[in-house]
């Protein structure tokens, strides 16, 4: 290795990297953040579970069942509003702190029946009949949901339906909530034609085509469908954009009734395999989402971290990875479950709370357990809540250490479906690699010399000729780039690293993130070797004698320690030895006995 690489590597320890942690509120700030739906089929209003497990974040129905109904009579909504404002209060006390209710970004449910309780005070503040508020094909004709059902697709542009969201958003706050979670914000496959989409989409063709060639009358709806069909690219582009103003819009209207209100909504992400899919079927797109939200939230439907019953490890490490890269530093926040079953089994629960804290995310928990398990699943979660939050200091203002940039192309998912940059995380992350993951925005020098010394890509083919220009920079100054298109760059990888951040000798199932902090370092163990058993039950492998060579970015560490909420974990590090190399100083040792999660401080 050429020593102008070891003089970076040494200085990307040293840097702090900048989190706009000032911006983020302390209720949603990792480690103080337990976040839980309060609702599941046959289970509703679960406050007290969820509070009881630790969680400080629920989100909950409030009137959003009655929003996508069109509202019942007046007496029955007064009724419904008295009752959530009272379950909203009893939640506070019973130590939640946020109350996130939900809404439907879309849906319309039963459309003959949608407004036939509205009074006439009510009615009057729309211009249409909920009719006219649909997305619209190319003709102009009604879109069926792609959803099936009852629903019909409302259009997130139709200024009625804004009109009506904001009436809905009124309720939920005025009910307690502190914060509202958009469900479905989503725009036909084949995208919405309506005459507001198109106006929209009219101003937007004269900001964005490389030559605009557009109607010279925005009111001309026609020529503008005409213009969509034309250029399907922007269009696609376009559709993106959609749900995100539509949210900025909320906000904006929430934020005028509380200057404090959240909001974020679904980001879909149902497997990491869609995070490029989704934007060009759904115009789910987290980059332009995320401009809008205050947090970013994604339900993943199968990738809880675990082992499978074939020894096949899961984890959503990478997607965290990913998320981070494209969501302009807001809080991420994953549901992530197994095989579709919404009851997650209570070591996975502590697991995946651990996964998500390692890589400054907030896992989201369903505490919505049938009345035989509640007593023993909040026993089980609350210490890893408990400790995770004693230990918030820990877990924010404290950037990832990385060996490795993985460059995550995200404006190719309107030439693909299929994101190379997710194949490229998860052998990263299960070969314990430190990396971090940027999009185009941060494709950047200096910031890319100052935090890697390998940049790892799909393919040079890719680069744009400015990102040509960046790369060839980064590897004058001692840098080297990796190209993923060949078999063994992994091998490369390690190769170009030399002496790892960390290097770890114990069970594969083992992982460890490194943060570092003005006086300590801290590594993030989490074992991925348990079992799902059942929606309840699971089994736990332990990791033995995991032995760790870390650098830390000081010269005598004056002393190691475990923290853990797991009883079985190791308390004390063992055969703990401090190596001074011309790179660095590596601190060694082993923790003997691994259950699930243990974060090992060095402190200089
Ligand atoms: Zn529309």
């Amino acid at each position: 290795m050429p020593p102008r690489i070891l003089a970076i590597a040494i200085a990307s320890i040293l840097v702090a990297e900048t989190i706009l942690a000032e911006n983020i509120p302390i209720e949603l700030r990792t480690g103080h953040a337990s976040h839980a739906f309060d609702h599941l089929g046959g289970f509703a209003d679960q406050a007290d579970a969820a509070a009881k497990s630790g969680a400080t974040i629920i989100y909950a129905s409030g009137v959003g069942g009655l929003g996508y109904s069109g509202l019942p009579p007046q007496n029955e909504l007064d009724a419904t509003l008295k009752r959530v404002a009272a379950y909203s209060a009893h939640a506070k006390q019973q130590g939640v702190e946020l109350a996130i209710g939900y809404l439907c970004a879309t849906s319309i449910v039963k459309l003959d029946t949608f407004d036939k309780n509205w009074t006439a005070d009510f009615r009057r503040q729309f211009k249409t009949p909920p009719a006219e508020w649909r997305q619209q094909d190319r003709h102009g004709q009604p879109l069926k949901s792609w959803y099936g059902g009852d629903y019909a697709p409302a259009c997130m542009n139709n200024p009625d339906w804004r009109a009506y969201q904001h009436a809905m958003v009124r309720y939920q706050l005025e009910t307690g909530h502190e914060g509202i979670f958009f469900d479905n914000p989503t725009v036909h496959p084949q995208g919405c034609y309506c005459a507001h989409c198109m106006r929209r989409f009219g101003r937007y063709y004269e900001g964005h085509a490389a030559k605009p060639v557009g109607p010279e009358s925005t009111n001309d709806i026609e020529a503008i469908r005409k213009l969509a069909l034309w250029d399907p690219e922007l269009f696609l582009r376009f559709r993106a954009t959609i749900a995100r103003d539509f949210l900025a819009d909320m906000r904006d209207f929430a934020r005028s009734i509380n200057p404090r209100a959240l909001i974020t909504c679904n980001n879909s992400l149902n497997s990491p395999g869609v995070l490029y899919l989704q934007s060009r079927l759904y115009g789910y797109n987290i980059y332009e989402l995320s401009k809008a939200e205050d947090f970013v939230v994604v339900e993943d439907m199968a990738t809880q971290p675990r082992t499978d019953a074939k020894g096949k490890t899961l984890e959503y490490g990478p997607t965290y990875q990913q998320l981070q890269a494209i969501s302009h530093g807001k809080p991420i926040v994953a549901v992530t479950i197994a095989e579709a079953d919404y009851h997650t089994a209570p070591n996975l629960v502590r697991l995946a709370m651990a996964e998500a804290a390692a890589h400054n995310a907030s896992y989201l928990s369903w505490p919505t357990w049938p009345e035989d398990q509640r007593a023993r699943m909040i026993a089980a979660v609350r210490p890893q809540a408990d400790f995770l939050r004693r230990h918030e200091a820990l877990l924010n203002e404290a950037p990832f250490r990385s060996d490795a940039t993985l460059f995550l192309p995200f404006r190719r998912w309107l030439e693909t479906e299929h994101c190379t940059a997710s194949d490229l995380a998860a052998p990263l992350t299960k070969a314990n690699i430190q990396y971090r993951t940027i999009c185009e925005d941060d494709f950047k020098l200096p910031e890319l010399t100052e935090k890697t010394k390998v940049l790892v890509v799909e393919s040079l083919a890719i680069l744009t000729s400015e990102e040509k220009a960046v790369a060839a920079e980064f590897e004058n100054s001692g840098g080297r780039i990796v190209t993923a298109n060949k078999t063994d760059w992994l091998d490369q990888v390690r190769s170009v690293v030399g002496k790892p951040t960390i290097t770890l000798d114990g069970p594969p199932t083992v992982r460890a993130v490194v943060h570092d902090q003005p006086t300590r370092t801290i590594i993030h163990l989490y074992n991925l070797n348990i079992r799902r058993v059942s929606s309840f039950d699971d089994h736990v492998t332990p990791a033995e004698n995991v032995t760790l060579h870390a650098y830390v970015p000081f010269a005598d560490p004056r002393n190691i320690r475990i923290e853990s909420a797991d009883p079985e974990t190791s308390q004390q590090v063992a055969n703990v030895s401090v190596i001074k190399e011309p790179t660095g100083t590596i601190a060694n040792f082993t923790v003997p006995r691994l259950q699930i999660n243990a974060l090992v401080i060095v402190e200089k």
